[in-house]
């Protein structure tokens, strides 16, 4: 654990808006930054960052939170994870973490467990790493060079060489006290079969680690080197518990700044692709690893991009692999385009033979992938009436996947126009069953609470002068709805420590009404200075007071009325009296509220 004075140390050196203008591009809005939010697909900027009291919040997702919050969300950490970066970033020394073996609980173990493979994994980049740069890795290096990736674009994506030999991993490994077990259970090694022992999994192959999106290795693709057919082309690790190969993609960590400023990226088939787009100054790239692009992916990229280019093989292979992702990313709301490569020729051999420039061109007119889809469709058929039948109605799952009925209109037409149909055909036959999905709304904050109960926590927000007087009067106790009462609450004894505290509290309950009106209240200051402050707390504290009293004479009414059917003329005088006392209390109240509002 981190002691909550590093947290709040930690907190009040890093700027929230400098970790987040890594991400995203931020421009000044009143008070406040703003941009398209990089946690949910946005075309308005709807994402807020305010400086002054440190926390960020989104009027289209609902998500806020601190520096903290924002660098596990964006980054894929655990807490501990973001303060130790931040930390160190800042030249905040932190405490070494020590627990005794009594007090280790089994899910300490499973982190260390999860820590040792993550050290493994970590250990074997480096080797593969070092073996590249050393001089018998010249026929990696020679192979690089022959692809024209640079040794920069090497180093960035830690690409590596594994040795030719059986075991030189499992030998470098025990060195390190790291068993064969465990090179096994990472999927490092095999077993012999019908022998004790193992060998390395990966050996003279060119090594790609896979890095998750906080960008430690998970996971190695290994592909053959020029020449040797004795295996198959790629070579990747098996599923592992850090590992599932449809949720990870390939190049995102080095790709994730990149994408979440253009909100725009472009998907490639192959590792090799990804490497070689980035040497030539494309950031933006990921590829699926060894599987169709899943639902999985789109999710981790909707978060940054708003549109996504297919950069597929323009042969048929390629085409049904496009229009696979298609559906996969109009489902996640994801705009898809396509760049489509001649024949026989991925990203990677058009580098090659025709530089940059020939991809940027390619980039440049990017086309709709549905269109390109439904094009070559109806340029692949025969014309006859039952073969246009059929395709025609095959393309019904790719309106399906459109977000709006508007756009399956509009493809209604296009595809009408490609087949060369009277429009009327296909509005009447292509008729597409699932209601269309509501576009993420941009869900306005409803107000929680009561508008007393809200004045109070804006005052405090505004005017933390006043917290002081607020408990005194102990207002506290009108607050009837509890998750507002906790804010309050948590506003009142942080009074010292005020805008660390205000992005402390959005880390709590992220995403409920009350914390998404909390947040959308702390992006303005509404109450300027102290004196109109007091008023406002004045009034706010007598309406209050008025609506308790009006409730407890409803209640001494019907005690009345039951008084009265029972005959007991005793109790009800004495309602009676009690009744009177509150009426003149209010009276007073309401007297002395006239007095400060209509002082002349
Ligand atoms: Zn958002």
């Amino acid at each position: 654990m981190i002691p909550n004075d590093k947290i709040a140390e930690i907190r009040e050196r890093a700027d929230i808006v400098e970790i987040i203008s890594e991400y995203v591009s931020l421009t000044r809005a009143g008070a406040n930054f703003k941009s398209v939010c990089p946690f949910h697909a946005d075309s308005d900027p709807s994402f807020n960052v305010n400086p002054a009291r440190q926390f960020f919040h989104c009027f289209g997702c609902g998500v806020s939170g601190d520096v903290f919050s924002f660098l596990q969300r964006i980054e894929g950490l655990q807490f501990v994870e973001a303060a130790r970066r931040l930390a160190d970033r800042y030249s905040i020394e932190l405490p070494v973490h020590q627990v005794s073996n009594a007090a280790r609980t089994a899910r300490e173990r499973e982190n260390e467990e999860r820590a040792r493979r993550l050290h493994i994994l970590e250990s074997a980049t480096q080797f593969f790493e070092d073996f590249l740069h050393a001089p018998n890795g010249a026929p990696g290096r020679d192979f690089l060079e022959k692809r024209h990736i640079s040794m920069d674009a090497a180093r960035r994506f830690r690409l590596g060489f594994a040795p030719d030999a059986w075991q030189d991993l499992i030998e470098h490994m025990a060195k390190q006290r790291i068993s064969l077990k465990e090179l096994i259970d990472v999927g490092l090694a095999l077993p012999r079969k019908n022998a004790s022992g193992g060998y390395d999994r990966f050996r003279n192959r060119l090594v790609f680690p896979i890095l998750a999106s906080a960008g430690h290795p998970i996971a190695f693709s290994a592909r053959a080197m020029p020449g040797d057919d004795s295996g198959a082309k790629y070579i990747n690790s098996p599923e592992t518990r850090e590992y599932t190969k449809g949720k990870v993609l390939f190049g995102l960590h080095q790709a994730r700044v990149a994408l979440s400023k253009h909100r725009e990226g472009i998907l490639v088939e192959g590792n090799f692709d990804v490497v070689a787009m980035s040497s030539a100054g494309f950031e933006n790239v990921v590829a699926p690893l060894g599987t169709a692009f899943t639902a999985d992916h789109a999710a981790l990229l909707r978060r940054r991009v708003e549109k996504i280019t297919v950069m597929f093989d323009g042969d048929r292979a390629g085409l049904t692999a496009a229009a696979r992702s298609f559906l996969v990313l109009a489902k996640a709301g994801l705009a898809a385009y396509t760049a489509p490569l001649p024949p026989g020729e991925d990203p990677d051999s058009l580098l090659q033979t025709q530089g940059p420039e020939a991809v940027a061109a390619l980039l440049k007119n990017p086309r709709g992938l549905l269109d390109e889809i439904i094009r070559s469709s109806a340029h692949a058929s025969d014309g006859s009436a039952q073969d246009v039948a059929r395709r025609v109605a095959r393309l019904a799952a790719y309106l399906d996947a459109l977000p709006t009925p508007m756009e399956r209109d509009i493809y209604r037409q296009k595809i009408a126009a490609s087949f060369q149909l009277d429009p009327s055909l296909v509005f009447r036959y292509l008729r597409t069953d699932t209601p269309p999905v509501p576009a993420a709304s941009a869900a306005k904050a409803s107000e929680p609470g009561t508008l007393e109960e809200r004045e109070i926590i804006g005052l405090m927000l505004d005017v933390p002068e006043l917290t002081p007087t607020i408990e005194e009067i102990g207002v506290l106790v009108y607050f009837h709805t509890e998750p507002l009462r906790k804010i309050a609450n948590h506003l009142l004894y942080a009074k010292h420590s005020t805008s660390s505290e205000v992005a402390n509290i959005m880390n709590q309950d992220d995403g409920t009404p009350e914390m998404r009106w909390f947040a959308q209240r702390a992006l303005h200051r509404i109450y300027t200075n102290e004196d109109t402050g007091q008023q406002a707390l004045r009034d706010v504290h007598a309406r209050m007071q008025e609506q308790r009293m009006a409730q407890q004479v409803a209640e001494i009414d019907r005690q009345i009325n039951r008084a009265k059917q029972q005959r007991d003329d005793m109790m009800v005088f004495s309602l009676l009296k009690k009744r009177a006392e509150i009426q003149k209390e209010m009276q007073e109240i309401r007297l002395a509220f006239d007095k400060t509002h209509f002082k002349h």
